[in-house]
């Protein structure tokens, strides 16, 4: 099932090139009074919302992507993980280039571990990415994120999978220069999810998956999640042994080689095996 909210926070059951309108499902969802719950709502719960989705999709619009606005397949990410330097291929490219290392040594993830981009970064395909600060070296990442749906806490590799609500594109959209990667990293704008939500049983087990982004037509990064230093489920149980991973949390998996800088104008084009593709325009402040 590929979900993706659009407009004015609609749900749309993602079919080709058009997807059927089937924001009557979420009536469903529970009603809500302060303390609001802080998790995502909509992604806790998608096991109950996927029999309702199926039987509004009978009688919902259906309408052509071509011209609708994208959000972020997650609403209300509580948080943000992301994994450093996961590919050996940008592990070496980053060593070898004085623009992306700023006078510091790379450091493997095994010993710098993850770090924490801010939910307040996070916008959809059609946002775009603004740049805010055009002195500065701003670079695209494209990555597999896996959209946490079962909360973990200490979960052993072998399940880590189960917790998987489902997969997206994104970018780790970067300033350069030798600030904390979480200050870095998490600009308005700087964490792009689309084009939508692929739910886990579409997938499996996600490390054959192709990554490929383009900036003006111009291939730049190229590679597979087959790659990653660090898998998907390992990921998952050791963030899981630090801290709890909750529905809607969002995990950036890293970026393979060939990042690069973008400037307001560029157009960039991410698309990742079985997930889609999603265009995203660089735009200034
Ligand atoms: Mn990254």
């Amino acid at each position: 099932m590929k979900l993706c909210r659009f407009n004015d926070n609609r749900l749309g059951l993602v079919e080709g090139e058009h997807l059927v309108d089937v924001t009557s499902a979420l009536d469903a969802l529970p009603a809500y009074r302060y303390p609001l719950p802080n998790t995502d709502q909509f992604i806790e719960h998608l096991d109950m919302l996927r029999p309702k989705i199926i039987e509004a999709a009978k009688t919902g619009s259906k309408l052509p992507l071509a011209g609708l606005t994208l959000l972020s397949p997650v609403a209300n990410p509580g948080k943000v993980v992301a994994a450093p330097v996961n590919y050996q291929a940008h592990y070496d490219e980053a060593q070898a280039d004085a623009g992306i290392r700023h006078g510091k040594d790379i450091v493997k993830i095994q010993t710098i571990g993850l770090f924490l981009k801010a939910p307040s970064s996070v916008v959809g395909a059609s946002a775009g990415v603004v740049i805010n600060h055009p002195d500065r070296r701003n670079d695209h990442e494209i990555e597999l994120v896996a959209v946490i749906g079962k909360p973990a806490r200490n979960v052993s590799v072998e399940q880590a999978l189960d917790h998987v609500a489902g997969y997206c594109i994104g970018l780790d959209m970067t300033v350069r220069g030798p600030e904390e990667r979480s200050m870095r990293k998490s600009i308005d704008t700087y964490t792009v999810m689309g084009p939508w939500l692929t739910t886990a049983d579409e997938i499996g087990d996600p490390h054959d998956l192709q990554l490929v982004l383009q900036v003006n037509g111009e291939q730049k990064q190229n590679n597979n999640t087959a790659n990653l230093l660090i898998k998907v489920r390992e990921l998952i149980a050791w963030a899981s042994s630090y801290y709890t991973l909750r529905p809607g949390d969002l995990f950036m998996t890293g970026t393979p080689d060939g990042v690069g800088p973008v400037v307001p104008g560029d157009v960039i084009d991410a698309r990742i095996d079985r997930l889609g593709s999603m265009r995203v325009n660089v735009r200034a402040a």
